[in-house]
Order: structure tokens, then C-alpha cells, then sequence
């Protein structure tokens, strides 16, 4: 029912001889994986023009990693989800952990982009998890399903939003929390928004698993129930490692 997504976060990485790597997975992006799993890569958005540009023809999405929660107006250099659509980018990650403790953004900024990308017709993922001290406090469902709450747009669509599940301690560590662990988390996210959007909104919802996401671990990790893709960070540069987690989809 819920397509897999395999999301690639390319963070403050690339320049423009980097989008070899999407013409690379472009090719390996093959009809038969194009039926299995969506792919979406987020480049920065210096790159998102030409990305998307280089994205024709091959199936692959492109995103954005941030926005302003504003549609226009005077936010020296901020970028309006309008503009990034107008830039070629289908959805926008929303309240990466690195944006929350970089850029200190609340829940309430989170719920607010996520509004605005999702007016412009855009898909919203919105990134929850919690940090190493919090899972040993026990307080990681807490944590999340604050943040749930907090981020989450009341009316948001269920086919245009996503959320992430990226333990801040899993991400770019090369640590990822037990199998387990991980599909407790994802079947108390789809409780926490079916309470937030009801029940069968919630099932149509694609909750992503982020953090440590190689292509020797995406197999198991994609196999796990309530597990709907991935949101990949550094495997997510080279087109090889990309398309091997795509293909364990
Ligand atoms: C991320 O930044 O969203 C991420 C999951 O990074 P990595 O895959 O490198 O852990």
C-alpha cells in the first residue's frame, strides 16, 4: 500500500561536478526499481536548478532541505517553499536534527514550514528523533511524540507527508539502534498520528528510518514492519552505495 521512499540528504555537500552522481543514479534507476521504491535526492539548494534538470527522464525526485515558513518578504537569505518548487525541488526536509540544534528551530517553526511547503503542493518530511541522552533516560517515545505533535500540520495530507525517524545519535555515527527498537519506534509513530490526522490517514503516511542507513544494513532495516523507506545521509553522495540501498527496497 505505501510505496517505499528512498530520500537522499546531501546536507552541505556538492558542487555542480557532483551531479554526475545523479545522472549515475539515473541510470541504475531502472523501470522495474522505478515500480518498487520512489527516490528523491536533496541536494543543496545552490544545486537544486540544475539537479532537477539533470534529474529528467531518469524518475528521481528532487528536494530541498530546508525553507522559511514565510512566502516572501524581507528573510535575508532564506528561501520560500514557492521558490524552491519554482527551482525544481517536489519536497522539502523539514527540522533535520541539524537544523534544530544548528539553527535552534522549534516545533512550532517545524509545523509552520511544513504548512507552507505543503500549501505549495509540495511533500513535507518532517524529521523527528531523539538524542543518546534521552533514549537512556527511557524518554525516546516521549521525545518523539512531542515532537509529532509539535511538528505535524493538523490538516497535513497523508500522500504528501512523510516523517523521518532519525535517532540524533545514529546519525552520521555509523551506530543505528537495534532492529527492535526501531520498529517499536515506527509503530508508535503511526499511533501518535493516528490520533494526530486519524486512523487511516495515519496508514497512508510513509514514516522513513534515518541514521547510519548503509548498504549493508538497508536490507534488514527496510524489511522491518512500519518502515517505509529511508532518509540517507553520507551513503546517500555516491550513486553506487545509493542505488544498493535502493535496491533493498
Ligand atoms: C541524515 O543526515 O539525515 C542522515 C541520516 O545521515 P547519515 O545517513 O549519514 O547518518
Amino acid at each position: 500500500m505505501r510505496k517505499p521512499l528512498i530520500a537522499g540528504n546531501w546536507k552541505m555537500n556538492g558542487l555542480r561536478a557532483g551531479l554526475d552522481e545523479i545522472s549515475g543514479m539515473g541510470r541504475a534507476y531502472t523501470p522495474a526499481l522505478r515500480a518498487r521504491a520512489d527516490l528523491l535526492v536533496c541536494p543543496p539548494a545552490t544545486l537544486i536548478h540544475a539537479a532537477a534538470a539533470a534529474a529528467i527522464g531518469t524518475g528521481i525526485a528532487i528536494g530541498a532541505q530546508d525553507c522559511h515558513a514565510a512566502s516572501a518578504g524581507a528573510h535575508t537569505g532564506d528561501l520560500a517553499a514557492a521558490m524552491l518548487f519554482d527551482a525544481g525541488a517536489s519536497a522539502v526536509i523539514l527540522g533535520h536534527s541539524e537544523r534544530r540544534t544548528d539553527h535552534r528551530e522549534t516545533d512550532a517553526e517545524v509545523r509552520a514550514k511544513a504548512a507552507a511547503v505543503l500549501a505549495e503542493g509540495m511533500t513535507a518530511i518532517i524529521c523527528v528523533g531523539e538524542t543518546r541522552a534521552q533514549r537512556e533516560a527511557g524518554r525516546a517515545d516521549a521525545v518523539v511524540g512531542r515532537q509529532l505533535r509539535g511538528s505535524v500540520p493538523a490538516e497535513a495530507p497523508a500522500a504528501r507527508l512523510v516523517v523521518a525517524y532519525e535517532p540524533v545519535w545514529a546519525i552520521g555515527t555509523g551506530l543505528t539502534p537495534g532492529l527492535d527498537d526501531i520498529a517499536a519506534m515506527h509503530a508508535g509513530i503511526r499511533r501518535v498520528l493516528g490520533r494526530l490526522l486519524g486512523r487511516e490517514a495515519a496508514k497512508a503516511v510513509r514514516i522513513l528510518y534515518g541514521g547510519s542507513v548503509k548498504p549493508a544494513n538497508a536490507g534488514e532495516i527496510l524489511a522491518l514492519a512500519d518502515v517505509d523507506g529511508a532518509l540517507v545521509g553520507g551513503a546517500s553522495l555516491r550513486a553506487a552505495d545509493f542505488m544498493e540501498i535502493a535496491k533493498a527496497a
